[in-house]
C-alpha cells in the first residue's frame, strides 16, 4: 500500500487527531474498498476525528492543502462512494459513536454520526420507542452514512426514508465551517431546510458529525404473512386492498418474484419453504398496530377476503416472533442469492406500478437477444415502487455489463436509476437518464458554492460538465 500524501501532511493530521487515529499502510489496506467490493481500500490515509471540532480542523487543513477527503461510515454502500485513491484521505466517522440522549417525551434521540444503526435502534427500544429506519446492514451501517445516502430499506412504506426521520444535523463543510442545525422540532419552517441539502448528498457537500433522529412509538402488534399471488396484477391490486383495509397500518409489502423464491426458499437449502406448490409471485406483508388480538383478527379477516376475491392464492401467517423471523429470513437472504448467482449485474430502480411488468419484460427480452443464457431475478419494496433487479449472464465482462446497464436504464423511461442505493461512482455515467441538464447544472452550482475547491468526494454523485 502506498500513499501519495506527504509525511509533513500526515504529521499535521496527527497533531489534530492524535497518532492512533491517522492510519496508513496495512491499517488502511486491511479494510475493504466498500460494500460488496472485496478489493482493499486504497486511500493514502484514514483519519478518525473524535468530534465535530476535530473534523473541522481536519477539513481546514485539507482545504488549505487541496487534499481530497472521502467521508465514510460503515462502508456498506453499494455504489462505490467510499472508495478512495492514494492521494485522497478517507475520513471515518467511526469514533463519533456517542448516543448523547434519548428524549422520551419529545420522541427524539441525539447521536454521533458513527453510531451503528442497530445500536440506535436498541437505544430507542430500551426507552420503549422505535427508530424505524431498518435495513440488512443494520449491524454495520452508521447513522452518518445512512443520512449521507438517504438510506431506505424495509420500513419506508410506513415511516419514510432516512430523510423523513432526521430532524437535525451538525455538518462540517469543505473549508471547515461548522453548520449546526440540531433542530428538535417536527415543524420548523424557518427558511431553507438546510439539513436536507446534506441528506442524500453522499459526502459531496459536507460531513455529518451529529444528528437528531425522530423516534416513534413501538408498535404493540406486528402481523406478518407470506402470501402467494396468481399474477402481477393481483399483487398490485392486493397492495391497494391491504392499504385500504388496514387503515394506515401496513408497514412492509416486500415482493419476491418466482425465480428469487426458487433460488432462496428451495435451492439454497437454508430455509423451510413456506409453500408446497410454486406460484408466480410472493409478498411478505407486515402490519403494525396498537392492539395484538384485534389487529390479528382484522389481519386474518383481510387475508381471507383477499383470497375470496382472487388477489392471493395462498398465505402463511406468522404466529410467533420465530415464525416472523423465518419468513423475513427468506426475503433478506441476499448472501444466498450472491452465492448461488456468482457474477451478476444488480440494479436498484424505481418506477410506477403500472409500468413495472412491461418494464421487466422489455429488459429481459432485450437482454436475452444479446445474452441468450440470461436469468432475471427480481425482488423489491413493491409498496415503494422500488425493484432490485438482478441479471445473471455467463459473460461477466465490463462490455457485457455496460450493454446490460444501458438496457436497464434506457427502458426505465422516466423512472429512477437509483431508488435507494445512491449514485456514488458506479452510477454517475447514467445519472442523465433520471435528471435533466437543468437539474444537473443546479447540482453543480450548489456543489460549487459549498465546495469551491472540489475536495469533498470529488468525482462522485455530481457529474462534471
Ligand atoms: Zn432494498
Amino acid at each position: 500500500m502506498t500513499t501519495a500524501l506527504s509525511e509533513e501532511f500526515l504529521e499535521a493530521l496527527v497533531t489534530i487527531v492524535g497518532p492512533k487515529h491517522v492510519l496508513t499502510g496495512s491499517a488502511v489496506s486491511s479494510r475493504q474498498a466498500g460494500g460488496l467490493k472485496a478489493t482493499p481500500l486504497a486511500a493514502g490515509a484514514i483519519v478518525r476525528p473524535a468530534n465535530t471540532e476535530e473534523t473541522s480542523a481536519v477539513m481546514k487543513l485539507c482545504s488549505s492543502r487541496g487534499v481530497a477527503v472521502i467521508p465514510s461510515g460503515g462502508n456498506t454502500g453499494l455504489v462505490g462512494g467510499t472508495q478512495a485513491a492514494e492521494e485522497e484521505v478517507a475520513l471515518s466517522v467511526e469514533r463519533m459513536r456517542a448516543i448523547e440522549s434519548v428524549d422520551i417525551s419529545n420522541r427524539v434521540m441525539t447521536v454521533g454520526s458513527g453510531v451503528v444503526l442497530e445500536q440506535a435502534q436498541q437505544a430507542a427500544a430500551a426507552e420503549g420507542l422505535l427508530f424505524p429506519v431498518d435495513l440488512g446492514a443494520r449491524g454495520t451501517a452508521m447513522i452518518g452514512g445512512l443520512i449521507a445516502t438517504n438510506a431506505g430499506g424495509n420500513g419506508v412504506l410506513r415511516y419514510g426514508m432516512m430523510r423523513d426521520n432526521v430532524l437535525g444535523i451538525e455538518a462540517v463543510l469543505a473549508d471547515g465551517t461548522v453548520i449546526s442545525d440540531m433542530n428538535l422540532m417536527v415543524k420548523n419552517n424557518t427558511g431553507l431546510d438546510l439539513k436536507q441539502v446534506f441528506v442524500g448528498s453522499e459526502g459531496t457537500l459536507g460531513i455529518v458529525t451529529r444528528a437528531v433522529l425522530r423516534l416513534r412509538p413501538t408498535p404493540r402488534s406486528r402481523n406478518t404473512a407470506f402470501v402467494a399471488c396468481p399474477s402481477f396484477g393481483a399483487m398490485t391490486k392486493l397492495l391497494s386492498f391491504v392499504e385500504a383495509e388496514l387503515g394506515g397500518g401496513l408497514s412492509a409489502y416486500e415482493a419476491v418474484w418466482e425465480e428469487f423464491y426458487q433460488l432462496i426458499a428451495i435451492e439454497s437449502g437454508q430455509h423451510a419453504p413456506p409453500f408446497d406448490a410454486p406460484h408466480p409471485f410472493y409478498v411478505l406483508v407486515e402490519a403494525h398496530g396498537g392492539h395484538q388480538r384485534r389487529d390479528q383478527e382484522r389481519f386474518l379477516e383481510m387475508l381471507g377476503q383477499a383470497e375470496q376475491i382472487g388477489l392471493l392464492s395462498d398465505a402463511v401467517v406468522a404466529y410467533s416472533q420465530a415464525d416472523r423471523d423465518r419468513l423475513w429470513a427468506i426475503r433478506d437472504d441476499i448472501p444466498s442469492l450472491l452465492r448461488l448467482l456468482g457474477t451478476r449485474f444488480a440494479y436498484d430502480v424505481s418506477l410506477s406500478l403500472e409500468e413495472m411488468e412491461g418494464y421487466l419484460a422489455r429488459v429481459f427480452e432485450r437482454t436475452k437477444l444479446l445474452f441468450p443464457d440470461a436469468r432475471l431475478v427480481v425482488f423489491g419494496h413493491l409498496g415503494d415502487g422500488n425493484l432490485h433487479v438482478t441479471l445473471k449472464i455467463s459473460d461477466g465482462s465490463d462490455a457485457a455489463k455496460l450493454a446490460v446497464d444501458l438496457i436497464v436504464y434506457e427502458e426505465l423511461r422516466g423512472g429512477s436509476i437509483s431508488a435507494e442505493h445512491g449514485i456514488g461512482i458506479d452510477k454517475l455515467p447514467f445519472l442523465h437518464f433520471s435528471r435533466s441538464p437543468e437539474e444537473l447544472a443546479l447540482m453543480r452550482a450548489i456543489k460549487g458554492a459549498l465546495d469551491p475547491k472540489n475536495i469533498l468526494s470529488p468525482g462522485r454523485v455530481i457529474p462534471s460538465e
